[in-house]
């Protein structure tokens, strides 16, 4: 291998930084993830913060949390301490650099006074209408505005009076005069700064209704802050222009380069704050943190771990292709992670009452049952085995369907996991002809050792009738059932692709006793069925299924692929 070869988890932007520190243009690196307060954060910002707070990390530079705040109608204080919640959740930690692009609003606006004195902004008077009409199109260019030739004095009054409060919304606005014949249409003087009377923004209250455009809040906002790589997605790509073009005109501490990436997408979701607000604000999900939501709280309740998801993020890497990222890369990271670390535990999802004739009623017998099959340092526990238990309804049919059917039959035999063999005896129905209950004997000669002159193929799991818990349990699907939801046809909505069957509740599930002591963000995995974690509700045991055992999803598309 080649001493050039890229590191591993290595990409473009890191081959980058690795230069410009070569080179000397820098001799520290310092990125910022720049969240608008307007939404929770979703598996996408994910991809960003593991990129910027990584790359601090690995180059012992620094990245700043900045809250882009400039757009107070849609932004709160409740997803402020929100995503700061996520950050700190999957690991990160911004120190002493917490920001907010508010906190520049006075130095934004004597920077927009240098750009008036250098005859590099003016105020302007069209309205939305006129604006976009003189802006030009893709094709053709644009006309000057007839306000554009003012003079730097009236326009440094103009815009004092506009930050007194003198005009009103939408009368005047602050534009940089750059080119409205640019084939770029962001540089088509761009407007810098709008009026907003009567909102309260969550940082800075009333104080203030002349509000900067992002475009020219983030460079600033960058160079203040000493930013040396500002990281964001392809669609600012077009933006880089103006970026440049404000540090360029400006007395900045420093030049930051914006490099841009491609948004990560993921099949079956969406990843757009509009569209997942939607989701929220019209109860297609229960919340933000719904477990079928792809947002960091979402997928938190639903028993993701930090781990699993900066593995994710490493998986997927970082380029400039767009893409779409199947479910299953996903969810492989949360299995590999669990796997190694979960316990073992036994619940029965769909009971089926089997009573073992042969064992005293009033017998209980506490057997040690290995907490993973793989760790013993993850110790054992105590389960009780009683005369009734509860097996899953999934595990008994009369006659077996086939001869790949290993679990039970009338007449057959079965491991029960940690304990016996049983035989099945009898099978009781209702009225109705539905199986309610099973009569068996044991073998009590077969705890932890082979039954004598038999081979018994299969084990089920099982819990104690009488020593076990109550249990809600929630089993999601795919929250959407097209893998790009956004693609819709004429006339159509990202809305009709939702869903309906993506949560089903489970009820009167049976758990080993083990399990009260389950806490949320402590995943278990429920032997044959999957990784579990317990939802926060107080109160009440309900678990949320974390992901199945294996990739059930790889197997339904196969299916409908054959279908
Ligand atoms: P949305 O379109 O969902 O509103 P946004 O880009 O407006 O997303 P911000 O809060 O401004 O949301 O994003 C903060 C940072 O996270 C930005 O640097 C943005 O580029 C990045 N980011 C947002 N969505 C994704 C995504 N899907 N993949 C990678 N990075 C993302
Ligand atoms: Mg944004």
């Amino acid at each position: 291998m080649s001493s050039e070869a890229p590191k591993a988890g290595s990409n473009f932007i890191r081959q980058i930084i690795d230069q410009d520190l070569a080179s000397g243009k820098h001799d520290q690196v310092h990125t910022r993830f720049p969240p608008e307060p307007n939404g929770y954060l979703h598996i996408g910002h994910a991809k960003s913060i593991v990129l910027n707070f990584g790359i601090a990390q690995d180059y012992q530079g620094k990245c700043n949390l900045r809250f882009d705040d400039t757009n107070p109608h849609k932004e709160n204080q409740e997803f402020v301490e929100a995503i700061k919640t996520d950050v700190r959740w999957l690991g990160f930690d911004w120190q002493d650099r917490l920001f907010f692009a508010s906190d520049y609003f006075e130095q934004l606006y004597q920077f927009a006074l240098e750009l008036i004195d250098q005859g590099l902004a003016y105020v302007c008077e069209l309205d939305a209408e006129q604006t976009r009409l003189y802006r030009g199109t893709l094709k053709e260019p644009g006309r000057n505005s007839p306000y554009r030739e003012r003079g730097s004095g009236e326009n440094r009054d103009l815009f004092q009076r506009m930050r007194a409060g003198e005009f009103p919304d939408g009368s005047k606005v602050l534009r940089a005069k750059i080119d409205m014949a640019s084939p770029n249409i962001n540089l088509r003087d761009p407007v810098l700064y709008r009026i907003r009377h009567g909102v309260v923004h969550h940082q800075t209250g009333a104080q203030w209704c002349l509000y900067p455009m992002y475009d020219y809040t983030h460079p600033i906002s960058d160079a203040l802050e000493g930013v040396t790589h500002s990281l964001c997605t392809l669609e600012f790509e077009d933006h880089r222009p103006f970026y440049d073009w404000v540090l360029a005109h400006l007395s900045v501490p420093c030049q930051p380069q914006q490099i841009e990436f491609s948004r990560l997408n993921l099949e079956y979701t969406v990843v757009s704050k509009r569209k997942l607000t939607q989701l929220v604000s019209e109860g297609h999900v229960s919340g933000w943190d719904d477990p079928r939501m792809p947002t960091l709280a979402g997928l938190r309740r639903r028993g993701y771990t930090p781990a699993a998801i900066r593995e994710f993020c490493q998986r997927i890497g970082v380029t400039k292709a767009e893409n779409r990222v199947e479910m299953g890369v996903l969810e492989n990271c949360i299995r590999d992670d669990l796997d190694a670390k979960a316990p073992r535990r036994m619940a029965v999802l769909r009971p089926l009452k089997l009573v073992i004739e042969n064992y005293p009623a009033d017998r209980l017998e506490l057997l040690e049952a290995a907490n993973h099959p793989k760790d013993e340092a993850q110790g054992s526990r105590q389960i009780a085995f009683s005369r009734e238990i509860y097996i899953d309804h999934d595990d008994f049919v009369e006659v077996a369907p086939n001869k790949k059917w290993k679990r039970l039959v009338a007449g057959g035999e079965v491991r029960l996991r940690n304990a016996y063999v049983i035989k099945c005896e009898q099978v009781i129905k209702d009225a109705s002809g539905t199986i309610s209950e099973l009569r068996c004997s044991y073998d009590p000669a077969t705890l932890g050792a082979n039954p004598e002159g038999r081979k018994i193929k299969g084990v089920i799991h099982w819990v104690s009738a009488s020593h076990s818990l109550e249990a809600e349990v929630r089993l999601y699907d795919r929250l959407f059932n097209r893998p790009n939801p956004e693609q819709v046809e004429e006339g159509g909505d990202f809305l009709d692709a939702v869903n309906p069957d993506s949560l089903r509740i489970l009820s009167g599930c049976r758990l080993e006793q083990a399990l009260a002591e389950a806490q949320p963000g402590e995943p278990v995995q429920f032997e044959r069925e999957g990784y579990f974690n317990r939802d926060p509700e107080p109160g009440r045991l309900v678990f949320n299924r974390t992901v199945g055992l294996r990739d059930s999803w790889a197997k339904i598309e196969q299916e409908q692929a054959s279908a």
